[in-house]
């Protein structure tokens, strides 16, 4: 299918048209409907498949549907990530994806390098989606005020480096303030065991996509 036949918003569409992306990736044409359709989704993928576009166009998608019927502000996904680098180019999709929806999703970066009062301020601001290593994810529900009570949409970006960076106690902490049944999308490049920990934090059994 080509990307408009994929049930996405027709702004999100025309934001993809905008970047030139002809047509949607293995990643992409696998996950996307899956993940409309509300399941959780394990899945292996590398950089450079396109996993961002995968994982961030159904939770964009999930956020605009909700704000037709319901325009309330609340933080609605959370994206892990397990490097600053990697939160910084998540950080840029989400600006380029919602270039034609800017109003109504606002996005928040918080990563090791914002200070504590920049921090505040984003979060007082209450964005729709927010961008984070598991660490300042942690902090800034302890010490900035970060609501996690309505989530909808939870990633983990590089799972398999989420945990062999040792973020493990963090990911503890915030699966405790996690609502049950958010919905879950875990992308790494590898599905070894390891993962076991990492994967109690799926409420449904996830769909896994071994590509
Ligand atoms: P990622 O694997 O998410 O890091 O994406 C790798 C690169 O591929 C990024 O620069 C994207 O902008 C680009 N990209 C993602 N999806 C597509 C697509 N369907 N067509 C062309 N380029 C894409």
């Amino acid at each position: 299918p080509a990307f408009d036949q994929l049930g996405l918003d027709f702004r999100l569409v025309q934001a993809i048209a905008k970047q030139k992306f002809e047509k949607p990736t293995l990643v992409q044409r696998k996950t996307i409907p899956l993940a409309i359709q509300g399941q959780d989704v394990l899945c292996k993928a590398k950089t450079g498949s396109g996993k961002t576009a995968a994982y961030l166009l159904p939770a964009l998608n999930g956020i605009l549907t909700r704000k037709n019927k319901d325009p309330k502000r609340y933080t609605a996904a959370l994206i892990l990530v397990p490097t600053r680098e990697l939160a910084d180019q998540v950080f840029k999709a989400i600006e380029q994806f919602t270039t034609f929806c800017a109003k109504d999703i606002q996005a928040a970066k918080l990563t090791e390098n914002v200070s504590d009062n920049l921090q505040r301020a984003l979060l007082s601001n209450v964005p729709d989606i927010v961008v984070s290593t598991p660490a300042r994810a942690w902090q800034s529900v302890t010490k900035s005020g970060l609501a996690l009570d309505k989530l909808e949409y939870l990633v983990l970006d590089e799972a398999d480096l989420i945990l062999s960076y040792g973020y493990d106690k963090d990911m503890e902490n915030i699966s405790r303030e996690i609502p049950k049944g958010v919905q879950t999308t875990m992308m790494s490049a590898t599905l070894t065991e390891e993962l076991g920990s990492l994967k109690s934090i799926f409420s449904r059994t996830p769909k896994l996509l071994d590509l």
